[in-house]
C-alpha cells in the first residue's frame, strides 16, 4: 500500500536537486533556484496523470480538504454530510471552516449510503463529502444525482484512493473539488503533503491564494502581492514536492503490484464460503490498496481477530470497529465536543448532536469487516504465505 516502501535513488535524486540550490520554498527566489520548481512540476504531473486541469498542492491532506471547503464558500452554519467511517481528518477539516460535520451511515461499499445521505438533508446542507475509503469508491452516480437535485456541492475525500477510478474518471476529479493526501502511509507520499483537484478555474485560483496567506500571485514581486481575501499558510515545501515527483512516476507500477497481490489474496479468501467482500460500485476502478472482507457476524469477526493476534499475523490487518482513528464508535473527543479553543455554543451543540446519533446500521457493517493492507514489497510467494495463514486463522475462528 504505501509508496514509502519503494524509497530509493529516484527520490534521493529529486531531493538532491533542491538541496543543491538550497531553495526550499516553492514560490519566488527565481534567480538562485536555477529553474528548479518541484512543486510546480508535481502539480503539472498530477494534472496530466489524473486528467484534471487544476491542482493546488498543500501541506497535508487535511489542509487540502480545509482549502477545498474554503474555496467553495463552505462555512458558518453550513452542514456537510460525510460518512461515519473515515479518518478523523475529514471532520477536522469541516470543523476548521466553521461548518457542521453531519455524519451518516455507510453501507457495504464502506462509503456513504446514498439513502442515509438523502435522509440527512436539511435546509442547511451545503455539501456532500464522500470518502473513498481503503482504495475504493463511493456510489458517485447516486451521490451526484442527489447533489444535482438539491443543489449541493460535491467534495471528494480521495485521500486513501489515489489512482482509483469510477467509470473511467479518476477519483477526486468528479466532484466540485477532490483531495489526495501524500502523508507517509498513503499510496504515494511526499513525507507530508496533499493536493486539491478541481475542474473549476475560480475554485483553483481561490485555493492558490488561500494556501499562501491570501496572496494574489498576480505579479513577479511577492512583496507587492495584494490580498483579495484572508488566507493561511498551507504551503508544501520544495523538499516534500521533490519526493512526490519521484513517487508519481512510479504510481502506475504501484497500482499494478497492488492489483496483482490483491487478486491472489482475494482468490484465496474466496474459497471460504462464509467470507463475503466489500461491494465496489465500479470494480475495475478499485486501486486495490486494501482487500476488505466480511465475516458473517460480529462474534466471528472478533474471534478471527483474536486468533490473528495470537498467531502474530494481525499486523497490516485492520478491524476498524475497534480502531480509534477511523470510526465514529471511538471518537469520544468529537462526541463530547472537546476542543482546545472555544467553539460558538450553537456550533458545539450541533457538532455534538450529529456525533451522538444512532449509527447501528454502520455498526452492523463495520463490526464484521476486516481490511487487509496490500503491500508493495510482497513477493508472490509471500502473498501466498500471507493468504495461507489468513485462511488458517479464519477457518479456526469459524470452527470454534
Ligand atoms: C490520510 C487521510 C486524510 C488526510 O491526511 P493527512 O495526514 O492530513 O495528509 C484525510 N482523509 C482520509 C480518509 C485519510 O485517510
Amino acid at each position: 500500500m504505501p509508496g514509502f516502501e519503494t524509497w530509493g535513488a529516484e527520490e534521493r535524486n529529486e531531493v538532491n536537486d533542491v538541496l543543491n540550490t538550497g531553495i526550499l520554498m516553492r514560490y519566488g527566489f527565481d534567480g538562485p533556484r536555477k529553474n528548479i520548481w518541484k512543486a510546480k512540476d508535481l502539480e503539472n504531473a498530477i494534472c496530466s496523470t489524473f486528467g484534471v486541469p487544476y491542482a493546488q498542492l498543500t501541506s497535508s491532506g487535511t489542509s487540502a480538504i480545509t482549502t477545498a471547503m474554503a474555496a467553495l464558500g463552505i462555512g458558518y452554519g453550513d452542514e456537510v454530510i460525510m460518512p461515519a467511517f473515515t479518518f478523523v481528518a475529514s471532520f477536522e477539516a469541516v470543523l476548521s471552516v466553521g461548518a457542521i460535520p453531519v455524519l451518516v451511515d455507510v453501507d457495504d461499499t464502506l462509503t456513504l449510503n446514498p439513502s442515509a445521505v438523502k435522509n440527512a438533508i436539511t435546509s442547511k446542507t451545503k455539501c456532500i463529502m464522500p470518502v473513498h475509503m481503503c482504495g475504493s469508491m463511493a456510489d458517485m452516480d447516486a451521490l451526484k444525482t442527489i447533489c444535482d437535485e438539491h443543489h449541493l456541492l460535491l467534495v471528494e475525500d480521495a485521500c486513501q484512493s489515489i489512482g482509483g477510478t469510477y467509470h473511467g474518471k479518476h477519483l477526486g476529479t468528479i466532484g466540485d473539488a477532490g483531495t489526495f493526501s501524500f502523508d507517509f502511509v498513503k499510496t504515494m507520499t511526499c513525507g507530508e503533503g496533499g493536493v486539491v483537484l478541481t475542474n473549476n478555474r475560480d475554485v483553483y485560483t481561490k485555493c492558490h491564494g488561500y494556501t499562501d496567506h491570501g496572496h494574489d500571485h498576480a505579479g513577479a514581486d511577492r512583496g507587492a502581492d495584494l490580498h483579495p481575501f484572508i488566507g493561511y499558510n498551507y504551503r508544501i515545501s520544495e523538499l516534500h514536492a521533490a519526493v512526490g515527483l519521484a513517487q508519481i512516476k512510479k504510481l502506475l507500477d504501484f497500482l499494478d503490484i497492488q492489483r496483482r497481490n490483491h487478486t491472489v489474496l482475494k482468490n484465496m479468501l474466496a474459497e471460504i464460503p462464509e467470507i463475503s467482500f466489500r461491494s465496489i460500485p465500479d470494480p475495475q476502478g478499485d486501486s486495490c490498496t486494501f482487500l476488505s472482507w466480511f465475516l458473517p457476524d460480529q462474534e466471528m469477526a472478533v474471534r478471527v481477530v483474536n486468533i490473528m493476534k495470537e498467531e502474530n499475523i494481525l499486523a497490516g490487518n485492520f478491524y476498524w470497529f475497534d480502531n480509534n482513528w477511523h470510526y465514529i464508535r471511538k471518537w469520544d473527543h468529537l462526541k463530547n465536543g472537546i476542543t482546545l479553543n472555544a467553539l460558538s455554543p450553537d456550533h458545539k451543540a450541533a457538532v455534538m448532536f450529529q456525533a451522538n446519533k444512532d449509527f447501528s446500521a454502520s455498526d452492523a457493517i463495520m463490526s464484521r469487516c476486516i481490511s487487509t493492507a496490500i503491500s508493495l514489497s510482497w513477493t508472490e510467494d509471500q502473498v501466498k504465505e500471507k493468504g495461507k495463514k489468513l485462511v488458517g486463522a479464519v477457518l479456526k475462528g469459524l470452527n470454534n
